[in-house]
């Protein structure tokens, strides 16, 4: 998609476990995870999969997306590739033919150009992704190395009653518990800036449950201290340098990201592009 590296923007944060989060039993790597398995890594310490968060911001993401876009693109909004009726917003057969403007020729319709918003920013089957999210690894000194054992009982699905009051203990991560939360962009577009910027905020307001459901009801975690940085590659300017050394580039304000999220808004709400790289 893109051969050069334009623009690069980074989050550093901290996730902290607010109220005990649960033991996920293995670890999913599955692109459509919306549930947030906190899982162990060799050493027994918890850890949680960078592709689970990011499935979770991503669904997130397209509910914006679907809520905002015009009636007119309906389900073409976002493509859904999680919940019952999944599915990707393309497929090889949407590839499209169209004209070349400069000679008349029969082109493909790039693939990219055919994919909706979320898709352009977190990738698809087809497409790579413009955002990475790396595995939240503990921070050693917020945990005093056990897990709490609780038990629960397990709960039939269809009647909310207790099946057969089979109990089943499980462990889970104590709260004040911290982790480091890293997430990299590449060649993001400002609009699609502000798209990231909104999922995340989710994190800092708690609206993502972690570890799955239980009887006592999801765990919660907030995402505290957000950095944002952002580089730009210019054959002119040391940031490459930079780039490469350090942390590098310069703080992003949360008052242009709070504007890219409101222009992506209103983008999305008259069901233009926003990605103008
Ligand atoms: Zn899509």
């Amino acid at each position: 998609m893109f051969e050069t590296l334009q623009a690069t923007a980074r989050l550093s944060a901290t996730l902290r476990v607010v109220s005990a989060i649960r033991i996920g039993a293995g670890r999913d790597t599955s692109i459509d995870s919306s549930d947030l398995p906190v899982v162990k890594d060799l050493f027994g310490r918890p850890f949680i999969p960078g592709s689970s968060i990011k499935g979770a911001v991503r669904s997130y993401v397209e509910r914006i997306v679907r809520t905002l876009a015009p009636p007119r693109w309906g389900a073409k909004a976002t493509c859904n590739p999680t919940g019952p009726r999944a599915g990707w917003c393309v497929s090889d057969l949407t590839r499209e033919s169209f004209h070349d403007p400069a000679d008349g020729r029969l082109l493909d319709r790039p693939i990219y150009d055919a994919h909706c918003p979320v898709c352009k920013l977190f990738g698809s089957p087809w497409i790579a992704s413009k955002v990475a999210f790396a595995d939240a690894t503990l921070i050693g000194e917020t945990w005093f190395g056990k897990y709490i054992v609780r038990d629960g009982v397990s709960i039939d699905r269809d009647t909310g009653t207790a099946a057969d009051a089979r109990k089943f203990d499980f462990e889970v991560v104590p709260g004040g518990t911290e982790f480091d939360f890293q997430v990299r962009a590449d060649n993001p577009s400002d609009l699609e800036l502000g798209l990231l910027y909104l999922g995340i905020t989710a994190l800092q307001r708690k609206e993502l449950a972690f570890g799955g459901m239980t009887s006592r009801g999801p765990g919660l975690v907030e995402l505290v201290e957000p950095e944002w940085r952002r580089t730009r590659f210019d054959a002119s300017s040391d940031d490459l340098l930079a780039e490469l050394l350090g942390p590098g580039g310069s703080p992003l304000r949360s008052e242009d990201l709070e504007s890219w999220a409101r222009d992506a808004i209103d983008y999305l709400r008259r069901g233009e592009e926003l990605c103008t790289v």
